[in-house]
C-alpha cells in the first residue's frame, strides 16, 4: 500500500469532526507549498500500552499502574498490565503516555510530517512545520510543536490540553470515548 492510501486510513480512523479540521489544515498547508502527510492516528489503547512498556523496567511500569489507579484509572493499569511484558531496548521512550494519556486513543489526535519530492523531512530546522503549526491553528487545532516541554513537531491535537485524563470528568466519561479495536 502507498503512503498516500494509508493516509487515507489514518484520517478516516479519526473523529469525524477533527477529521474535517485535519484535511483542512493539509489543504491550507498545500496552498503554502507545504505538503504534509498524515502518517499516524489512531491508536488503540493496548497498542499505546506496548509501545509503553517497550523501553521500560518492570519497576517503572508498576509505579506507572499505581500512578494510574492513584488518579481514579484502574482499568488504564489493568490495560498496561494485560498486554504483557514487551520486546525492547530500555532508555529510549517510543512515547511519554501510557495508555489514555494520548489524544491518539480517542481519534483526536494526528501525526503528519512534511514531503518534498516523496521523502519526509524530520528535521524540525524545516520551515515547512511552522506553516503546518499555523495551519492547524487556524482551524482550532493545537499544534505540539510550541509546546515547551517535549515539543512533538508532528503532532496535532483538537483540544488544549496535553493529556486526555485532565479533560474528561472521570474513567467511565473517559473510556466511553476510547477507540477500541475495529472501531472508529
Ligand atoms: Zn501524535
Amino acid at each position: 500500500m502507498g503512503a498516500r492510501e494509508k493516509e487515507q486510513r489514518v484520517l478516516q480512523g479519526l473523529r469525524a469532526d477533527f477529521q474535517l479540521r485535519v484535511e483542512e489544515t493539509l489543504r491550507i498547508a498545500r496552498q503554502s507549498d507545504v505538503d504534509m502527510l498524515a502518517y499516524c492516528g489512531v491508536r488503540t489503547p493496548e497498542e499505546q500500552a506496548r509501545l509503553y512498556r517497550r523501553s521500560r523496567t518492570t519497576a517503572e511500569i508498576e509505579a506507572k499502574m499505581q500512578s494510574l489507579r492513584d488518579r481514579g484509572y484502574p482499568r488504564l493499569a489493568d490495560i498496561v498490565r494485560e498486554v504483557g511484558p514487551q520486546y525492547g531496548r530500555l532508555g529510549a521512550h517510543v512515547t511519554a503516555a501510557a495508555p489514555g494519556e494520548s489524544w491518539h486513543q480517542f481519534g483526536l489526535a494526528v501525526d503528519c510530517v512534511p514531503l518534498q519530492g516523496g521523502k519526509a523531512l524530520w528535521s524540525t530546522e524545516e520551515p515547512e512545520w511552522e506553516i503546518y503549526g499555523e495551519a492547524a491553528s487556524y482551524v482550532g487545532l493545537r499544534w505540539a510543536g510550541m509546546w515547551t516541554t517535549f515539543p512533538e513537531y508532528p503532532h496535532i491535537q483538537r483540544y488544549p490540553e496535553a493529556s486526555p485524563l485532565s479533560h474528561w470528568r472521570s474513567e467511565i466519561d473517559l473510556l466511553r470515548n476510547l477507540i477500541r479495536k475495529g472501531q472508529s
